[in-house]
């Protein structure tokens, strides 16, 4: 905590040795009224989740971390926060350990086209009265050799730079960035988060297959429009996607 260099995120941080899942701890949180900022950590998940429920795999040596925030944004942008912290993550990985660090549309983080960290942001409640997000955010970390049933092969940053890293430092500068997204979220630049967006992600200009509701639509990923929609352009005709319904591959 003497690392942290934020206003808000992180100031109040709860740690764990083990938890089922830090998405869930701080959404039981959110009832007893924890501010803006408030962290979650765990050395380990038993029962992590990504997106539709699926397992996430939290070994110890990860940064297994859950932070709620009280943005002052409509819902529809704070939708965006989840776009927000994967600029923040890729961000981190380049600031700390020089990665060429992507983003895979819509929040995976990628280093080499293997999937090192993953976001899952929850709405806590009714967001008309509550307002209150839950990002989860997974780093592989410090641990190696793990095989995930995944569609998109894994890696983590000890397999990748060859030694551990200090989770400490990794979640501090995380934070930090993530605050400077939150704030010019807040500040209404919506431009420049897509800017931002667009400047790491993977496969910008080239061909993809997208599967939605058993049909395969094959064009160029042009990029996301304001609301984090993907848009495909299939021969000139422009097909808007988002990412609750689809999934996409390089084709
Ligand atoms: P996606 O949207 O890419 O399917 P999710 O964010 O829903 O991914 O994450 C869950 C999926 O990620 C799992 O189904 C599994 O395939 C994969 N996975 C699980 N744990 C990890 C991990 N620690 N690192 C990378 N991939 C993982």
């Amino acid at each position: 905590q003497q690392e942290l260099r934020t206003q808000a995120l992180g100031r109040q941080l709860f740690f764990f040795a083990e938890l089922s899942s830090t998405n869930d701890l701080l959404k039981d949180m959110v009832r007893q009224g924890r501010e803006h900022g408030t962290v979650v950590i765990a050395r380990r998940q038993t029962t992590g989740h990504g997106r539709m429920q699926r397992a996430w795999e939290s070994p110890e040596g990860g940064l297994w971390l859950s932070l709620l925030l009280k943005p002052r944004l409509s819902l529809g942008d704070a939708a965006k926060l989840t776009l927000s912290t994967g600029v923040a993550l890729a961000q981190t990985l380049q600031d700390l350990y020089g990665l060429a660090a992507g983003i895979k549309w819509p929040n995976d983080v990628v280093v080499q086209g293997r999937k090192i960290a993953g976001i899952l942001g929850e709405v806590a409640g009714e967001w008309t009265t509550v307002q209150t997000l839950i990002l989860g955010i997974g780093v592989n970390a410090n641990f190696s050799g793990q095989t995930f049933s995944s569609k998109l092969p894994a890696t983590t940053l000890q397999d990748i730079l060859g030694y551990e890293v200090n989770l400490n430092h990794l979640a501090a500068q995380l934070l930090f960035n993530l605050e400077k997204e939150v704030q010019s979220l807040e500040q209404g630049d919506v431009q420049g988060l897509i800017q931002r967006w667009t400047s790491f992600a993977v496969g910008i200009n080239q061909p993809v297959r997208i599967e939605r509701a058993g049909t395969v639509y094959a064009g160029i990923f042009k990029g996301i429009r304001e609301d984090g929609e993907l848009i495909l352009d299939l021969e000139g005709q422009e097909m808007t996607f988002s990412s609750g319904e689809v999934s996409l591959r390089a084709g």
